[in-house]
């Protein structure tokens, strides 16, 4: 069993509240870091932890802290990315209406850290239970002195809001998520300036997810050098993934980094391996946005070693045998899945959500879905097939934010590693939109 440092006590009845929180060793780190730290100090520990950014990207946490521009006097802010809408990613939900004190605690001890005086968390908008979770648990902490004026007599202040989203997928990107919270359309900004120069209202801003802002309680506690003991190379500490599809046991796991993808998909300590009796025939590993991989490489590398749930592993050999950790939306498929209608199923959805600011996202999105819809009801042609490769490699690198990048990769993907299941959509459409078919057949 790996240490769960976030959620050991998930289940305790009550953990929810304050005064229960807190029995369980809540708010320590707000008052190691007010009473024994100073906040350059806080971001020393941070950086010693390793910790990547637990959103997607992977960014070293310390590093965009330590971005952060600190000219004097100017107002700064920590806003937390609530915003979780990837595909197959259902962890922040869970840790946030579960524990929504390790959140605030968190966000406190951060926003000490990088001199934030007002900070806010961005949720998604269906998620209205969870703000309501949330809001009653930041009143506690106001009522038990951890927020407002003066905490703990340290002479620090801070005020915490929440603020929901209102369903748009965009609004996770960050600089939409910024646009948003100032109360415009959540069109997404161009980089640089990166938010850590100019964010929310132009001043100097941090966003990071709901998990590394939680993550930043057990540093504080145990302290950088141990954090880091955890985990595998650059990838430390643990990470929540959320597991669903074809699998014995779905749901939300913390695991610690470096595990076997094997392991995780096959032990009865995760996920129980494939239901049914079925066999697997590809994975998602990190959430709709990442390349597709069948069975044979997300279990093994190129080199033929174990794959590993690690940044570094699971990125090995780039877009060709390897996909990304991500958000750690572990979506597993079996062997009765059709992978046509998948990647179908997946640009509906970009071609939904796109801004529609940068037109090879606007028309490239909606050229994906409409070819793959062809492919998939049985009229489509070869020619369809390299059709939607070319407009993905129009996409990539030509637009704002990596929404255009997260609709065309996968499809690439899907055509690169499953082209003979396009093609039988061609040649075998009869068969191909029967109810329930998909290509079993070997490869050709
Ligand atoms: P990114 O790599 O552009 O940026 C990562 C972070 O590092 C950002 O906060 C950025 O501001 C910061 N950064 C990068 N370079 C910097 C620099 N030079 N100076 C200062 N700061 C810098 O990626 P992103 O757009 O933040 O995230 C993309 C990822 O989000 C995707 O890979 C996907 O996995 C994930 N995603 C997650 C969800 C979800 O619901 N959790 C939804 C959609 C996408
Ligand atoms: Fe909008 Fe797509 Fe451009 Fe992102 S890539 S800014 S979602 S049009």
């Amino acid at each position: 069993m790996g240490r769960k440092l976030l959620t050991e006590h998930i289940n305790v009845e009550g953990i929810e509240t304050f005064d229960v929180y807190r029995k369980h060793g809540g708010y320590r780190s707000v008052e190691k870091a007010l009473k024994t730290m100073t906040p350059d100090e806080v971001v020393e520990e941070v950086k010693k932890s390793g910790l990547r950014g637990r959103g997607g990207a992977g960014f070293p946490t310390g590093m965009k802290w330590s971005f952060l521009a600190k000219p004097e006097g100017v107002p700064r802010y920590l806003v937390c990315n609530a915003d979780e809408s990837e595909p197959g990613t259902f962890k922040d939900r869970q840790l946030m209406s579960k524990l929504p004190h390790l959140l605030i605690e968190g966000m406190i001890t951060g926003s000490y850290a990088l001199g934030a005086r007002t900070s806010y968390i961005y949720i998604r908008g269906e998620l209205l239970y969870v703000l309501r979770i949330l809001e009653k648990a930041i009143a506690e902490a106001y009522a038990a002195g951890f927020l407002g004026e003066n905490i703990l007599g340290s002479g620090y202040s801070l005020d915490l809001h929440v603020h929901p989203g209102a369903g748009a997928y965009i609004c996770g990107e960050e600089t939409a998520l910024l646009e948003s919270l100032e109360g415009k359309r959540g069109n997404p900004r161009n980089k640089p300036p990166f938010p850590a120069v100019q964010g929310l209202y132009a001043r100097p801003t941090v966003v990071n997810n709901v998990e590394t802002i939680a993550a930043v309680v057990p540093i504080v506690n145990e302290g950088g050098d141990e954090y880091a003991k955890l985990g595998v190379g650059k990838s430390t500490g643990t990470k929540l993934i959320s597991a669903c599809g074809h699998l014995n046991k779905p749901g939300i796991y913390e695991i610690e980094l470096g595990v076997p993808v094997e392991e995780f998909i096959y032990s009865d300590e995760y996920c129980g391996g494939i239901w049914k009796g079925r066999d697997l025939k590809a994975v998602v590993a990190g959430g709709s946005s990442v390349p597709i991989l069948p069975k044979e490489l997300i279990l093994k590398t190129a080199a033929g070693e174990n794959r590993l749930m690690t940044y570094e592993s699971l990125s090995d050999g780039g877009f060709i045998t390897g996909t990304m950790l991500g958000s750690g939306g572990f979506i597993a498929m079996d062997e009765t899945t059709c992978i046509v209608k998948n990647t179908w199923n997946f640009s509906r959805f970009y071609h939904h959500e796109s801004c529609g600011q940068c037109s090879p996202c606007r028309e490239g999105t909606g050229w994906l879905e409409k070819v793959l819809h062809r492919l998939e009801h049985g009229h489509g042609s070869m020619h369809d097939i390299d059709l939607i490769v070319s407009v993905a490699k129009q996409i990539e690198g030509n637009t704002i934010c990596p929404l255009g990048e997260a609709a065309a990769w996968p499809v690439a993907a899907a055509v690169r590693h499953f082209r003979h299941e396009f093609e039988w959509h061609v040649t075998n459409p009869k068969e191909a939109t029967a109810p329930g078919a998909a290509y079993r057949g070997a490869p050709v």
